[in-house]
């Protein structure tokens, strides 16, 4: 059984999750912890549950998702895997991180590039890595199949989707990874979304104003 645990951090409200199984081994996904009292709410969850942190994967590299990446990565001492073509998005934060009010970005070091048809594997549970760019170019989603959820990052929202006015953003790659990479999964996925409350593949097949 792997437990998906959620955080909302930073102005953003951004979704981190934590991934933990039997074996206690965990991974984080999309740490966007902009100060100490977001990183203590992750730490104090891996203590509390005595788990081991493995890695941190991202499925995109916007500054809202990218925040806790180097501190996490220091604490633990664990690699940092991100998909090669958002590689220019992460190294651009440092440029803009000042804007939003967050001063001397920590830029992490990407150790391993993720791939699509690659299954990431942490203690015994498996994430099949699928490929959804539009609103980042190098935007990866997480499916588990045994327990049916994918960790979707900014691709789809409950009766939304990501926007496509930032750098590197496309309307029409967006919509078509949706289509051909989400909505071709069976219908009780669950969808955890970067932003806001879970949803399911089917409700949004459904109900989501884009696709109608
Ligand atoms: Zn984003
Ligand atoms: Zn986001």
């Amino acid at each position: 059984m792997v437990q998906v645990k959620s955080f909302v951090f930073n102005p953003f409200s951004e979704n981190t999750y934590l991934l933990h199984d039997a074996t206690g081994e965990a991974v984080i996904i999309d740490p966007g912890c902009s100060d100490k009292a977001e990183l203590a709410a992750v730490e104090s969850y891996v203590e509390a549950n005595s788990l081991k942190p493995v890695y941190v994967i991202n499925t995109h590299a916007h500054i809202d998702h990218v925040l806790g990446i180097a501190a996490l990565k220091r604490k633990y001492d664990i690699p940092f895997a991100l998909h090669q073509l958002d590689e220019p998005l992460l190294k651009a934060v440092k440029t803009y991180a000042s804007n939003y009010g967050f001063h001397g970005f920590d830029e992490p070091e990407i150790d391993s590039y993720l791939k699509e048809g690659e299954v990431f594997q942490f203690g015994e549970t498996a994430l099949e890595i699928i490929f959804v760019p539009g609103h980042a170019p190098g935007h990866v989603a997480f499916v588990n199949h045994a327990q049916r959820f994918v960790i979707g990052g900014d691709v789809l929202f409950r009766l939304s989707i990501g926007r496509t006015d930032l750098p590197g953003g496309n309307h029409a790659t967006l919509l078509e990874s949706i289509r051909t990479k989400i909505f071709t999964l069976p219908d009780d996925y669950t969808v955890y979304a970067g932003h806001m409350e879970p949803t399911t593949v089917g409700f949004e097949k459904k109900n989501n104003p884009f696709f109608r």
